[in-house]
């Protein structure tokens, strides 16, 4: 059985804890690997070599840095299957969602590796008599990241190269559910010529997040996971005097206007309701078609495709969707749909009881379509992170947007129509940190920045892109004034023979 190991100060080192956690293969329900739920010494041991590596660091000149983060994006590209396969392996996803979960997160490094040009500062001459000011960011010293399981590879992305290229140093942990994926691509760092000390990984659970929330030596923490962890890591972090953006969880509603081409708005919701088995923070979790007459055709649509999802371990090249992480969050999601019946949705189809041959011991849940949610049931108010659709009927417009604004989260949204009006009015108005106007899950491009609103997010920088390289680094604003010098005239004797 593989045991997960640290990376501490460029070198992969065996945890001494007596605490472990199990790695599941969520296709079969083996246990795949043993990881490390690393102790407090361990992690300090992690924050002294970032400390000590950061001086050197931060003072390599930025196109040397970018230098290697060129390299890091190339080993990256060669190594994209592997990845890959590492995500499958832990997550479940299928094979092709996971290599766009690997290419999304190298679009993050080639961001990071222009660092030279988004470090550069401003300056103003003659503020006043030969007055000049020039401002400059600065990174911050040592960072850390705390991530989720639903993308081990491009989550981690979202932050540490941003923060590396900044001049900072690094400690990950991410999460204990699939490890291998961020443990590849700190080896491809290394090989890249990333100096010791500079990324370093640490796995554990509340003990070791709860230890990096509370060290003195580290600046700023970027977390993203569940809303109720978020607020905490966000509260006890702010608490130590760190810097911290804390990304949660997510309920996303697409509108479905009167005029919107209903096959392509229900291809849509296919792909983003039941892609990686519903476990996106941007997944579309509640359809919202405006009218009566336009929620009978959507659902008459959806219905036949639902059914119809290729459910497989990643292996199957002809699977749409795969299992979800854990048996536990099987039996949570399978608890959400039993409670949906209970509280009077109607069962369009019913993913409960779905079973693979071969792979009786999986933790698989069939796509499921509940129609008639109303916003008082425990279906519509809690995020299942699972591949179960909702389908809220609107009477109108105004209707489906009010239901958007009131609900706690904000992460994403979508609105399908033909009309440009009702699209601009949705964009302008909506409660919602991302917005696709027929895009379904509207995740910005690595060179914007990601980020929802209300309780999808505590703190006030998004991720990656400009506001990432803001949140790593702090600004700094020099005013100078040189009093008149030899320009004056050649001096012909010694200054003190005067
Ligand atoms: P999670 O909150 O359970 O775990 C996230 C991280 O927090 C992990 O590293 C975990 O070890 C740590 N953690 C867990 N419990 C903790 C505790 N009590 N104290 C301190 N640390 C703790 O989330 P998850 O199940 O791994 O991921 C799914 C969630 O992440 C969903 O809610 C999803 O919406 C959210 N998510 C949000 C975004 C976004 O950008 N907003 C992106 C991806 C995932």
């Amino acid at each position: 059985m593989k045991t997960i190991q640290n990376a501490i100060n460029g070198a992969l080192v065996t945890s001494k804890s007596q605490r472990q956690a199990a790695v599941f293969n969520p296709a079969t329900g083996e246990q795949s690997a043993s990881l490390p739920l690393s102790t407090t010494t361990e992690i300090d041991a992690a924050v002294a070599s970032a400390k000590a590596a950061h001086p050197a660091w931060a003072n390599t000149p930025p196109m040397k840095r970018a230098r290697i983060m060129f390299k890091f994006k190339a080993l990256l590209d060669q190594h994209a299957d592997e990845l890959a396969r590492a995500i499958s392996l832990e997550h479940g996803k299928v094979h092709d969602d996971a290599l766009g979960e690997v290419a999304r997160g190298i679009d993050c490094v080639d961001y990071a590796c222009g660092i030279p040009q988004l470090l550069k500062g401003e300056f103003s001459r003659n503020v006043g008599p030969s007055i000049d000011t020039y401002s400059d960011r600065q990174a911050l010293g040592v960072v850390a990241g705390i991530t989720p399981f639903n993308f081990p590879a491009m989550v981690p992305m979202w932050m540490y190269p941003a923060a590396i290229a900044c001049g900072n140093s690094f400690i990950l942990k991410p999460s204990e559910r699939d490890p291998s994926a961020p443990m590849l691509a700190w080896n491809l760092f290394m090989e890249a010529g990333l100096p010791e000390g500079v990324f370093n990984i640490v796995h554990g659970d509340k003990e070791a997040v709860d230890h990096i929330l509370d060290h003195p030596d580290i600046q700023a923490v970027s977390f993203v996971g569940s809303t109720p962890i978020a607020e905490y890591v966000y509260q006890r972090g702010t608490k130590a005097g760190k810097r911290v953006q804390a990304l949660g969880g997510a309920k996303n509603h697409m509108v479905i206007m009167p005029d919107a081409d209903l096959d392509q708005a229900a291809d849509a919701l296919m792909g983003a309701g039941y892609g990686s088995a519903g476990e996106r923070c941007m997944a579309i979790s509640v359809a919202v078609p405006v009218g009566d007459k336009t929620a009978d055709a959507l659902v008459a649509k959806l219905k036949p495709r639902v059914e119809a999802l290729k459910i497989g371990p990643a292996t199957d090249k002809d699977a749409e969707m795969g299992p979800v992480v854990t048996r536990m969050h099987r039996d949570k999601i399978l608890g959400y749909i039993d409670k949906g019946v209970e509280e009077g949705a109607q069962l369009v189809v019913d993913g409960r009881g779905f079973s693979l041959q071969g792979y009786e011991e999986g933790y698989y849940v069939g796509g499921t379509l509940f129609d008639n949610v109303t916003k008082d049931m425990t279906i519509y108010k809690d995020e299942i992170f699972g591949p179960v659709l909702s389908v809220v009927r609107a009477k109108d417009y105004g209707e489906a947007v009010t239901l958007i604004n009131e609900h706690e989260y904000g992460n994403g949204t979508a609105i399908f129509t033909r009309d440009g009006d009702a699209a601009r009015e949705f964009a302008n108005n909506i409660e919602v940190g991302m917005v696709g106007v027929n895009v379904p899950i509207p995740v910005p491009v690595a060179y914007h920045s990601f980020g929802g609103w209300k309780r999808s997010l505590f703190g006030d920088h998004a991720i990656y892109g400009p506001e990432g390289v803001h949140f790593y680094t702090r600004l700094k604003t020099i005013t100078t004034r040189w009093p008149a010098g030899i320009k004056g005239g050649a001096e012909f004797s010694f200054p003190s023979a005067k």
